[in-house]
């Protein structure tokens, strides 16, 4: 017999140890060779005063099971209190967050009964960073970063999640018309690394119509992979359209450590009546199962669970009368999954998965590449500056004077559009303006003149707020042109 494997187990807060236990006593029924190492996380952790919501002890706890089953937590709101599950993500590397989203007709009411999509998301960039600044009192900035290897751990990651699961399309999503630097890095490395997997068939859509078409024909995808943010919105639209929110589970997974858990929330408005579904976590636990390399485990459960919605026995948030049967708590729930193990559904296409185990899927080996030559050939001085008229036309005139050995202002933009010289009367200003230095032809220039720079500013009686350096790379530019420049 398979000795048991320690898993990490956090009961969370809200609905958490009612699903929690639901979920458990189904695993152990089924077979399951885990060894539950139970720690602490969530609202008692934040009101001892431990500002990231879980306990010191249970990090050791993590870096040595590396597999995480986590029921949701309640966030209090302000006093400083860290969101948990960025601050796991973040902590434990858990860039790639997996999230099936399939119907589960005709046993869950769904417009499209045949949704079966999964969504991976990049789980540790883009505007996540979590880096934001007040510069000017009107303006407020959030930074958005995508790397290289980020990006390509995440793309891979679903390039390769597509072959172990014989998925036959991956579609990447990005807004790279409009971020044509950031979202453009996504979409370029997304067709690097597809040049590798020549059995699979790719496709790339604007966000925005992706998200329309994952409403209104979500049949017609298969694995996504996307960035934080959209990745974000996309898992909510896709989990509501299949009629699964709560049932959902999802995987974070890292290199070393992988979390799982269900995509909902901790329900305090149900909590402690046992009425929650336990669906969400159950489907998050399946994951873990193929995880730990016990899918045989995972599909048992699996077909039970899908067994039991088929013989219409339903919680209250998925019972309705025209296909339900008999309507169940918590509990009853688990106790009828358990009477089914062994069972498999009549209607629905019954689990398979993948065989052999994940551990250190996370891991991924990337591309070596040299080093661009990086030469710096401008810089843009962002300026806080509000007078009464707040006319572009008084800021040009003045910084044209400043001239730092043949380092001179060649624009000026507000909010990203040219102003100066031959702005627009009608464009709108606001206190944040972006000033342009290049050289004559714009070549080389030294960090001595862009501090020079900076010190005529300052004798003009200008607030700078902040510099970005202008570089090309290999001779490429690696800075966007303003709208008019
Ligand atoms: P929620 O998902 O907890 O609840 C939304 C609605 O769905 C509620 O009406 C709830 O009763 C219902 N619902 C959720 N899960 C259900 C289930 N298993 N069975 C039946 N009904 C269910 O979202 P919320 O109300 O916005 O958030 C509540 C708390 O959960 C907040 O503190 C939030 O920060 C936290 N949260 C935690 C996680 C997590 O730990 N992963 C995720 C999302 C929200």
């Amino acid at each position: 017999m398979m000795s048991k494997r320690k898993i990490t187990v956090a009961y969370g807060d809200g609905i958490g140890p009612e699903i929690m236990n639901a979920t458990l006593a189904i695993l152990d029924a089924a077979g399951a060779q885990i060894e539950p190492d139970i720690i602490e996380i969530g609202e008692q952790v934040y009101y001892k005063g431990i500002s990231s919501g879980i306990e010191p002890r249970a990090w050791d706890s993590l870096r040595e099971t590396k597999v995480f089953l986590k029921a949701p937590i309640t966030t209090p709101q302000g006093g400083g209190f860290k969101s948990l599950n960025v601050t796991t993500r973040k902590t434990l590397g858990l860039y790639a967050n997996v999230r099936p989203c399939r119907a589960y007709s005709p046993c869950v009411k769904t417009h499209y009964p045949k949704t079966d999509l999964v969504i991976i998301r990049e789980n540790e960039e883009d505007l996540y960073a979590g880096i934001e600044h007040r510069q000017t009192d009107e303006v407020y900035q959030c930074l958005k970063l995508i790397s290289r290897p980020g990006s390509e751990k995440i793309i891979r990651y679903a390039f390769e999640y597509a072959k172990k699961y014989n998925r036959k399309k991956v579609t990447c999503m990005t807004k790279d018309n409009i971020m044509k630097l950031a979202d453009g890095l996504f979409h370029t490395v997304f067709n690097e690394v597809a040049t590798e997997y020549p059995e699979i068939e790719t496709d790339h859509k604007i966000i925005d119509i992706g998200t329309a078409l994952i409403a209104e024909r979500p049949e017609i995808f298969d694995v996504i992979v996307t960035l934080n943010l959209y990745g974000d919105i996309i898992s909510d639209v896709a989990a509501q359209v299949t009629g699964s929110v709560g049932l959902g589970g999802s995987s974070n997974i890292g290199e070393e450590v992988a979390m799982f858990e269900a995509i909902h929330g901790s329900a305090p408005d149900i909590a402690g009546k046992d009425l929650a579904n336990p669906s969400g976590l159950l489907n998050g636990a399946i994951m873990m199962l193929v995880h730990i390399g016990q899918p045989e485990v995972a599909e048992r459960v699996a077909n039970a669970w899908m067994k039991t919605l088929e013989d219409g026995i339903h919680t209250s948030d998925i019972y309705q009368e025209s296909i339900s049967k008999m309507r169940v708590g918590t509990q009853e729930f688990a106790r009828e999954v358990i009477k089914r193990l062994g069972q498999v559904p009549q209607s629905m296409k019954p689990a398979s998965f993948a065989k052999g185990g994940e551990e250190g899927s996370g891991k991924m080996k990337l591309i070596k590449r040299t080093p661009a030559k990086k030469v710096m050939i401008g810089v843009d001085v962002f300026i806080d500056w509000s007078d009464a008229e707040r006319d572009a036309n008084v800021i040009g005139e003045r910084l044209r004077q400043v001239n730092a050995d043949g380092l001179k202002m060649q624009l000026i933009t507000n909010r990203g559009v040219k102003v100066y010289p031959d702005g627009m009367r009608e464009t709108f200003c606001s206190d944040h303006w972006r000033v342009r230095f290049f050289n004559a032809e714009e070549s080389a220039i030294t960090p001595d003149q862009t501090i020079e720079v900076l010190r005529q500013i300052k004798t003009l009686g200008f607030d700078f707020i902040k510099t970005e350096n202008l570089y090309t790379f290999d001779g490429v530019r690696g800075f966007s042109l303003a709208q008019g420049e």
